[in-house]
Formats: C-alpha cells, structure tokens, sequence
C-alpha cells in the first residue's frame, strides 16, 4: 500500500514553503500552511479511504517543516563549513574557483552579495546553472527522507564517502531551489517566519500539547490525524490504560480566582492509589496512574479479585461499558472507615485476613455505553456517574462533593478535612473537560502544606478527648489541647490550663490507639455542672470535651500548625489554623508544656513576619 509521501513531490513542499518566507504576515503564512495540511489530508482520505487504521501519516512532511523538532532521527551533525566542502567535494570544484569560494565563504557581502550570510541561499546561486531545472521529474518525500536517514546514520558511522554519494545523488537530482531547502533543513533553521507553535496548532489544536508530553513529531501526526478529535477523545478507549488528570496546588486564598469567581466543587482527597476501572460487561481491568495493570490483584471478573466479586453487582443493569477514575483506599472493616496510606498496608496486595479491604471511591466517569465523556463538562460527567452504580460500603463508594464558591467554605472545607484526618481537598471547575495527563485543566489540590507553616513545635498537653462521630463512634478520635497558666505553679508545676485548640490529624491509627490506650485509666466524662478545676474553657462551655483528664497524667503532643487565629471557642481567644500533630512526646513530662505567656511571645513574633 502507498503513502501519501511517496506520491507528493519533495519539489511542491520546496514551493510551499518558497511561498510561506515571501508572504508577509503571520496570518496568511498560516493559510499557505493550512491549505498544504488540508491537501494532505484529501489525499490521505482518497488513499486510505479503505484502510481506516492505517499508520501512514502527515509525519513526513511534518519532520521536514519542523526539522529542529526531529527526535526520530539522529543528527546529521553537519554545519555550513562542512557542507561547503561536501558540495565543493561532489561538483569536482577547484577549492579556489569563484563558486567554491562563495560557499566557503558565504558571511561575506562581496563574494555573496545580498544573499550574504545565508548558506542556503548562496548554494542556490551557486547550483543555479549546476543542479537541475525546476522542470525536471522530482523525487518524492518517501525519498528524500530515506535520503535524510542515510545522512544520519552515516554521521553516526562517520562514513563520510557514503555521506558524499547520497548528496552527489542528490544535486543530481533536485533543482538548486530544492537544495536551498534541503540544506535549511539539514541545518534545522528553515527561516519560514512562523513559529513551530503555530505549525503545530494548525496542524491541530491539541499538537502542541502532545509534542510537549511525548516530544514526537511521529506521534503528534499519528495520533492528531483527524483534526475535528481532540487529543482527549482519542486517549480514551475502553481496555486502554490513559493518563489520569492532575491536579495543580493551589492555597485557599487563591481557589476564587482560579475558578474564575464562579461555583466549584469541593471533593475529599482520598489517600490510596489513583486507579481506573475499565469494565465490559463482565470483564474488569485495573490501571494505575502509570498505566501499570493491577486487574489479577483486584480482579478480572465477578468470580476473582479482592474488588471484583464486591462490586460486580452494584452496577446498573443499564451499564454495558464503563471507564471509571478514581482512588483506591483501604476500608477498615472493624472500625468502618477509611484507612489512609501512612498506616502501611499496600491497597493492592490486601488478604482475606487483613483488616483492610480496597474500596474505589469513584470521582468521574470517562466513558458510557461506548460513548466518550471526557469532553463533557465535569458537571454532566457527574450526570451519568450518578446513574452507574448503587454505592456498598467499604467496597464502591461516590467521592463525597459540595459546591462553594467563596474562599472562607474552602477555609473551612480545608479546616474540617484536617479535623477528619484527611490531607487535603480537591477543589474542582464543574466546567472542565477531562484532560488527560494535564495538571491544569481546572483541578486543584489543597493542603495545609501549601500555606507555610509558620507554627511550629508547639508543645501542648492533652487536656480531653472527643469521640469520633458517624463511623469512628465510640472511638477517641480528636482531643483538646491546652497551655499552661504560668501564675499557677506549685513546685514548679503548672496547676491550671486553659483551653486553646483541637486537633484530629497528624497520627495513624495505630499512634492514636496507643495515645488513647496509655491515658485510658485517667479519662473522666466531662461534667458541666461539675467541671475540673484544673482544665479552664472558654465561658460558656463552648468546646467541651466528652472525656477530660487531670493534665498531670497526660502527654505532650508536638503540634504544628499555619497561623494562630482569633477564636472564642478556647479560653485562649485565639486558636490555631490548620492544626496537625506531628509526634507524641512521651519524653517530655506534662508539667514542661507550652505557657500562655510563651503563647504571647509567639503572636508578637507572628506579626512582626
Ligand atoms: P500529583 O498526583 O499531583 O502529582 P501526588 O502524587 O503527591 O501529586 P497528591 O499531591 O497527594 O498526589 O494529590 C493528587 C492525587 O490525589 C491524585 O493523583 C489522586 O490520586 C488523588 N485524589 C484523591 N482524591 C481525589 C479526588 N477527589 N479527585 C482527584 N484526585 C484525587
């Protein structure tokens, strides 16, 4: 079968792009290169009209238009000089001649006159008389690539005799004109005026985009054959692993005006493995991010896997075929509720016998019924989602999502995410399209991380304890940490506290089962009527805790944290933002905690940063 190279004349790219230099303006520069794409593509649909998945593409071309692109080919390693020699070498030129000296010396207005300074063109005056009329049979751009491979090659072998035969073939056959052009493209400056931006965007929108990822010319013109399928269409096939969409950073403070003052979504930021669910009726396949497969792990069909068999069922009868993106956690089945990774399970290796079972919180939806979303807004991705599955506990669940639009709910989002210990949120542009492997097509992570901590190593002691709510029921889940009253001491030991933050996040499960284990002979339930004298809240009781303890039986915990804020909920009147524990200082005796009066010197600090 041909190819469209083998039937277009190297002799017409060498026209076009004589037309694309002498035209003034990048716009109608633009047009001549459309029109050249467009009439590739013409013969590319007559030629191929009965083989639709051929691999014959624009990239002959496209490689000699952008020669400084070229990856697939090594380097022809030649600059003026030497080609000057090689051209003087195949015409049998005296190196004193009047020509050979215009060559060699092609930067000097004398010999070269107004061409002066441009090899190429010089060659062309210099092979005007030499080199074949335009009328002449041209060769084809099968050819002359072919031609181009074997200067390459032979560069790399150094074999400069094979190099000098295929250029005397050469100015044997093509006319001064096209040698002009093969030499710009051999030296990889094509002098056209047009960036290789808008060679690639008029090739196709999404070409420059792909280059960059894949830094392939034969890839682009490969995969970007149809101009009207954008890349992410083309990246989406059932049973054919893509890469996910990213999210850039992004801290509260600037979330409004990146989504562009308008609603957005606020999801959890699930702490597992970013996995994509292809399924075909009764055919499963898992992808990771790197488009590793995991489907013998989580299963290949209703009958195997550690997911499979849960979750073959929730499907809608509806539901030919699907893509699903989202995260795999790890469910802890005693305590009902997500794990995350710092408790060092590896969510894809889980046995029968473990506590931990994968569970897909799915967040988007990429394919239905052979249709492709990804160019659908986000916000009617959600739409079919919804109708996909019947979620199970622990086992297939829908990413948990409000919509905000103000920086003060990502605040609090943010806040309570910590309180939940989790990471961060994922803040999300319902209008965006699914772009694969794209970090800023309208998804944005936000951690505390992202605002700098300047609290750090406050040591707190434990004050009280509140139970976890929903899932975490009966489980000391957060606790209430305090300063000490410096006015207070007897024997040098503080005897009163007052309140001042809590704090949910920081440990894993197993730090915090060890925490509440050691204090589990000193919680007392919190009476108001009654209340420690030791342990001082804000009036009105506000941030009670359900369980209290006499501090001098408590623990340190070294916290960090981004700010201190006002607050009327501790006794403080001030708490801190973005709390986290970063260890627990069994080392450190209850009685050598942070002060109120050091918790002074730390605001005065804070405001002259
Ligand atoms: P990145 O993935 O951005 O290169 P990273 O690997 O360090 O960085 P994170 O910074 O933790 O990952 O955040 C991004 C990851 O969060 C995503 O790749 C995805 O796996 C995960 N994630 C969790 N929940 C969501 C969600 N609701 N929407 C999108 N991604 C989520």
């Amino acid at each position: 079968m041909s190819t469209v190279a083998e039937n277009f004349p190297f002799r017409d790219l060498c026209m076009f792009c004589e037309k694309v230099a002498n035209q003034r303006g990048k716009d109608k520069k633009r047009k001549i290169l459309s029109q050249l794409i467009s009439e590739w593509r013409n013969r590319h649909k007559e030629l191929h009209k009965d083989d639709k998945n051929t691999t014959d593409s624009f990239f002959p071309a496209m490689r000699l238009l952008l020669p400084q692109c070229e990856r697939e080919r090594a380097a022809y390693g030649m600059k003026e000089h030497f080609l000057a020699k090689i051209l003087i070498k195949v015409q049998c030129l005296s190196e004193e001649s009047e020509d050979s000296q215009k060559l060699l010396n092609y930067r000097a207005p004398k010999s070269a006159k107004d061409v002066a300074g441009d090899f190429a063109s010089v060659a062309e005056f210099v092979f005007r008389k030499r080199c074949p009329p335009e009328t002449s049979p041209s060769i084809n751009l099968e050819e002359i690539n072919k031609h181009f491979d074997d200067i390459s090659i032979n560069n790399v072998a150094k074999n400069k005799e094979e190099i000098k035969k295929t250029f005397r073939f050469l100015t044997h056959n093509i006319s001064s004109r096209d040698l002009k052009w093969l030499i710009r493209m051999i030296l990889k400056e094509m002098k056209l005026g047009i960036s290789e931006q808008t060679v690639l965007n008029t090739f196709h929108p999404d070409a420059k985009e792909l280059f960059d990822v894949t830094s392939s010319l034969a890839k682009v013109c490969d995969r970007l054959k149809e101009p009207s399928l954008r890349l992410h269409e083309i990246e989406i096939s059932l049973f054919s692993p893509f890469r996910p969409m990213l999210a850039e950073r992004a801290d509260p403070s600037q979330v409004v005006k990146m989504m562009q003052h308008e609603t957005f979504y606020i999801e959890t930021k699930y702490d597992g493995e970013r996995i994509q669910l292809h399924k075909n009726q009764n055919v499963y396949k898992y992808f990771s991010r790197s488009g590793n497969e995991y489907t013998k792990n989580f299963g290949s069909c209703p009958l195997e896997g550690t997911i499979t068999p849960y979750i073959c069922n929730s499907f809608k009868n509806s539901v030919k075929n699907c893509i699903l993106d989202g995260e795999m956690v790890g469910y802890n089945t005693r305590l009902k509720c997500i794990g995350s990774k710092a408790e060092n399970f590896d969510v894809k290796n889980l046995g029968p016998d473990n506590d931990y079972q994968p569970c897909l919180c799915v967040f988007d939806i990429l394919l239905y019924n052979n249709k492709v979303l990804s160019n659908l807004s986000l916000r009617e991705r959600l739409e079919y989602l919804k109708d996909v599955f019947e979620p199970v506990e622990g086992c297939i669940m829908h990413a948990t999502r409000e919509e905000a639009s103000t920086e003060q709910e990502c605040v609090q989002a943010l806040n309570n995410a910590i309180d939940q210990r989790e990471e961060g949120i994922v803040v999300k542009n319902p209008a965006s399209i699914y772009r694969p492997s794209a970090r800023k097509g309208g998804w944005m992570k936000v951690k505390p991380e992202y605002v700098p901590d300047l609290m750090n190593d406050l040591d707190l002691v434990i004050l009280g304890g509140y139970f976890g709510e929903g899932r975490r029921r009966g489980i000391i889940s957060h606790f209430l940490l305090g300063l000490a009253v410096p006015g207070s001491c007897k024997e040098g030991k503080p005897q009163v506290f007052h309140s001042f933050t809590k704090v949910g996040s920081g440990y894993s499960i197993c730090e915090l089962y060890e925490l509440v284990n050691k204090l589990n002979n000193h919680w007392q339930v919190y009476d108001k009527k009654n209340p420690p004298v030791s342990i001082v809240l804000a009036s009105g009781h506000k941030e009670k805790p359900d369980l209290w303890v006499e501090p001098s039986k408590s623990y340190i915990v070294q916290v960090k944290a981004t700010e201190i804020i006002k607050s009327d909920r501790f006794k403080t009147g001030c708490t801190l933002r973005f709390p986290r524990v970063e260890k627990v200082r069994y080392d450190k005796p209850w009685f050598q905690c942070m002060t109120l009066s050091e918790l002074e010197d730390l605001k005065q600090q804070a405001q002259g940063k």
